[in-house]
């Protein structure tokens, strides 16, 4: 018993998020069955495509019974990743704040949250538990779990677990849940997920079967993998006190100029001889022997210090102009689609690199705004659009400089990489405006759009040669009858020559035939 009467304890992470679930995306069935979709996909397209495998993924909704909120669906997602080790499946899915993500390296999942958040939902909302079945690579054996969370200790239950021998030799992972959900008021969101996880991932093949039955297929257009991420060093100008605490506390008995070196990109001998000096902290002390003060002072001087080159980028996995282009065609089949990848760029001791493009035409919506698909790491976000820092850059730029006039068919794609994205919530959803990056994504995004406006002036150069040419070529044949008629000429050789005058004058197309442009 506390003072006055209070009760003090606390609770494990799993209590916390089944109290909050809305942080995570879960804040009523419709939200939580388009977040179970996601966070399943989006942990199978990890599993693949960073370890070189073009990802072949099934998901598959079934209704299995109305009830009063909503229904009770089946969800089972499919992938052909690399598995998990059975000995960590158990947490990987039901203890939260459990992942192999917790390093500094570009992926989809970030918070140990996902699997386990659509576990715990759907264990309170339905009582199932989740049924997990991996086939690690390598490995001759097939493993089955069936899961729930002690939500009061954060800890898995293994409720059943089997093995059998893998004949097929296929690797990957299915997971199989029954949640609480409402299709009919998530189903736009799911499909629109899904079609534009198809665009950034045309590399993908994506089999998507929904609860009223209908399958859409959404088929491989490019067998391009973009660069795999790789984990890297945290870089000084990135680091915080209590990290950096940390790394000296596990190299304790190391000099702490070699700690430096070994635990940070961008800090060599020189450099790291150079920052202790500065921060007045011999370089041969053990890492463990620094006071708190000198542990401030040298974390003041890391981060300040102008010479330590850049953190590196060539670990970020950003997709490229093929892929991009690829799955706007495929989505789109526009008139026009480019894109570009920008320079890796900084902010706050984390590399990023921004990516735009563009399809103009085809099945893009003519709308009278340009129709936005924003990206972070590979995932699409479509909640929280207008506080997003895409829409503030969109919000300054005139697109009449860019020959485009509203309602057009225009559709964006932005696309921004990096081992730290700059969420506003645990939601993944909108990008905060950091300085840094908006100026990257304004130009990105002027960069493809005057490669557009480039494009419209060619055509309305080209739409305008043909209406003069038109114009023109509509008289050849009375031309060539009243010279017949008066000098009995052969009205075919007149014509022809016309024709081919005409012809030399075009620089953008030529006629063929007078029957082409002449309607008689
Ligand atoms: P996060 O993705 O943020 O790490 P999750 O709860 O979504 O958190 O997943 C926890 C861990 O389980 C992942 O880090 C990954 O190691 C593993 N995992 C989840 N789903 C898969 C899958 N389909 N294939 C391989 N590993 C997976
Ligand atoms: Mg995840």
């Amino acid at each position: 018993m506390g003072q006055g009467g209070e009760q003090f304890k606390a609770i494990s992470p799993a209590e916390f998020f089944y109290k909050n679930k809305e942080i995570a995306g879960f804040s009523n069935p419709a939200r939580a069955l388009y977040q179970t979709v996601r966070e399943l996909i989006e942990n199978s397209l990890d599993a693949t495509e960073n370890y070189g495998i073009l990802p072949t993924i099934k998901i598959s909704l079934r209704e299995l019974r109305q009830v009063e909120e909503g229904a009770h669906y089946e969800v089972v997602v499919e992938d052909n990743g690399i598995g998990i080790p059975p000995k960590y499946v158990p947490q990987a899915f039901a203890q939260l704040l459990f992942s192999s993500k917790y390093v500094l390296r570009q992926t989809r999942g970030m918070f140990g949250l996902g699997a386990k958040m659509a576990v715990l939902y759907a264990q309170i909302t339905t009582g199932y538990p989740a049924e997990v079945i991996v086939a690690p690579i390598k490995s001759k054996h097939i493993y089955s779990f069936k899961l729930k969370i002690d939500i009061r200790e954060n800890k898995p239950v293994v409720l059943s677990f089997s093995m059998t021998s893998n004949v097929s030799g296929r690797h990957g992972t299915i997971v199989r849940l029954v949640t609480l959900g409402d299709w009919s008021r998530a189903k736009q969101r799911i499909y629109e997920y899904v079609r534009r996880t198809a665009v950034i991932a045309p590399y993908a093949e994506i089999l998507f079967r929904d609860p009223e039955g209908s399958v859409v297929l959404f088929e491989r257009s490019i067998s391009k993998l973009p660069p795999p991420a790789r984990e890297v060093l945290p870089h000084p100008h990135g680091v915080d006190i209590e990290t950096l605490k940390s790394m000296l506390q596990t190299q304790s008995v190391n000099p702490v100029a070699e700690v430096l070196v070994e635990s940070f990109q961008g800090v060599g001998e020189v450099t790291a001889h150079r920052i202790l000096s500065e921060a007045g902290i011999p370089s041969e002390k053990k890492a463990g022997e620094l006071s708190d003060r000198e542990i401030e002072t040298l974390l003041r001087v890391m981060k300040n210090s102008k010479d330590i080159k850049p953190p590196r980028a060539d670990h970020l996995s950003y997709l490229g102009r093929d892929i991009i282009v690829a799955g706007l065609t495929k989505i789109f089949n526009p008139e026009y689609a480019n894109a570009i990848t920008r320079r890796p760029s900084v902010y706050e001791g984390h590399a990023f690199i921004v990516e735009a493009g563009i399809a103009y035409g085809g099945r893009v919506p003519p709308l009278e705004e340009p129709l936005v698909l924003r990206y972070a790491n590979k995932i699409p976000l479509l909640y929280d659009e207008r506080s997003d820092v895409v829409y503030k850059v969109l919000e300054r730029i005139d697109f009449k400089l860019y020959e485009v006039e509203f309602p057009a068919p225009l559709a964006i794609v932005t696309h921004i990489c990096s081992t730290k994205v700059p969420y506003k919530g645990v939601g993944k959803e909108a990008i905060a405006d950091v300085p840094e990056i908006e100026q990257e994504v304004e130009s990105a995004l002027r960069e493809v759009l005057r490669d557009l406006r480039s494009y419209l002036l060619r055509k309305k150069r080209e739409i305008e040669e043909v209406e003069k040419a038109v114009s023109i070529a509509k008289y050849i044949p009375e031309v060539s009858n009243a010279l017949h008629k008066m000098y009995g000429v052969d009205p075919k050789v007149v014509s022809q020559k016309l024709l081919e005058i005409l012809n030399s004058k075009l620089k953008t197309f030529k006629i063929d035939s007078l029957s082409d442009v002449v309607v008689e």
